[in-house]
């Protein structure tokens, strides 16, 4: 068994999950899964705040044990801002490699009232198994609505969680 802080990962599964919320506001590019979604308003934050990839990246970081997106990639820092979610996706998932893992599922489910996000599950889906270099049928995406409740439910923001199954080489 690997001791305490050796900085290696035992092989065999690890588990990883992940949150994010951002707000919707006018005037921005709704990105989601690194696709852009035509709709009247787009998330808001320092990257494209694209927020499921972030709940993606975060799952991979819990997995491997290396904290969240926020101390990696900090809002506070310029390089950072308006940068594409799924350039630092690329990034984490070099952070995976590194530590001897690759994925063996992922199942995200995003929750916003508006726009219906079911008709572009589809090009996510594809795009997501291309970013995680996966097939398409490792990759599962879900949508559900608040029922109209608190901020989601009123369409200002929206919010996704990941679930990612990843293996030792
Ligand atoms: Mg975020």
């Amino acid at each position: 068994m690997a001791a305490k802080g050796d900085g290696v990962l035992s092989a065999g599964y690890r588990v990883g999950q992940g949150f994010d919320i951002h707000r919707l506001a006018p005037g921005r590019k709704l990105i989601l899964g690194g696709i852009h979604i035509p709709h009247e308003t787009g998330l808001s934050g320092h990257s494209d705040a694209d927020v499921l990839l972030h709940a993606l990246m975060n799952a991979v970081l819990g997995a491997i044990g290396k904290g969240d997106i926020g101390t990696h990639f900090p809002d506070t820092d310029p390089e950072f801002r308006g940068v594409s979610s799924a350039s630092l996706l690329g990034h984490v998932l070099r952070l995976m490699r590194q530590a001897g893992f690759g994925i063996v599922n992922v199942d995200v489910t995003v929750i916003a009232e508006r726009p219906r996000l079911a008709p572009h599950f589809g090009a996510v889906r594809t795009r997501l198994a291309d970013l995680l270099e996966v097939p398409e049928d490792a990759v599962n995406l879900k949508a559900g609505t608040m029922e109209g409740l608190g901020p989601i439910g009123e369409g200002q923001a929206m919010a996704a969680m990941a679930v990612m199954l990843l293996k030792g080489a």
